[in-house]
């Protein structure tokens, strides 16, 4: 399957120059959704998985099929103030100023082999934020997942040490 010809590609979204992947259009499609989510399984089987952890809202989406296919558990790195738990929180850079991510203190075990997944890897500053907090909680970072990766935006470079997957490639 060319994965590629289910994302939709919309010019200046949310600003001019931008070149947005739309990845509703996969997502709506239930054979390419299955699909795509069998095809990261297929390039992560390699890793000894514990848990699977991804950021709000689209690293859900990426994240939580392919932990129920492999049949472990999930964590939600969600925006700060969301999740009613005690939590651990990383701060990161946006374009323009700065969010905040976080997750349950007990959600990770030291020493759990953890899986980051989101749905897109582009300057990388959201995914070195969710392995901040998977490290501050003792959890060992062994790979992260994505759907896409912007390789001009060389986000993978945040990764160092880390085995990266990504289905398609920009
Ligand atoms: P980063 O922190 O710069 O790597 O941006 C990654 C995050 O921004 C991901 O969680 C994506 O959901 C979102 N994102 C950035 N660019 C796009 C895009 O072109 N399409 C969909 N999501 C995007």
């Amino acid at each position: 399957m060319n994965f590629k010809d289910y994302i939709r590609v919309i010019p200046d979204f949310p600003q001019p120059g931008i070149r947005f992947k739309d990845i509703t259009t996969l997502l709506k499609d239930g054979e390419a959704y299955r699909a795509a989510i069998d095809a990261i399984r297929d390039g992560i089987s390699h890793l000894e998985i514990d848990l699977i952890a991804g950021p709000e809202a689209r690293g859900f989406v990426i994240g939580a099929p392919l932990a129920l296919s492999l049949g472990v558990g999930f964590v939600p790195i969600r925006k700060s103030g969301k999740l009613p738990g005690k939590t651990v929180e990383a701060s990161y850079d946006l374009e323009y100023g700065k969010d905040k991510l976080a997750v349950h203190s007990d959600a990770i075990q030291p020493g759990q082999r953890v899986l980051i997944a989101d749905d897109l890897l582009a300057t990388g500053g959201t995914i070195a934020s969710t392995v901040n907090l998977v490290r501050q909680l003792g959890g060992e970072v062994i790979g992260a997942a994505f759907l896409i990766e912007l390789g001009y935006l060389t986000g993978r470079e945040k990764l160092e040490g880390i085995d990266v997957f990504s289905l398609i490639t920009y």
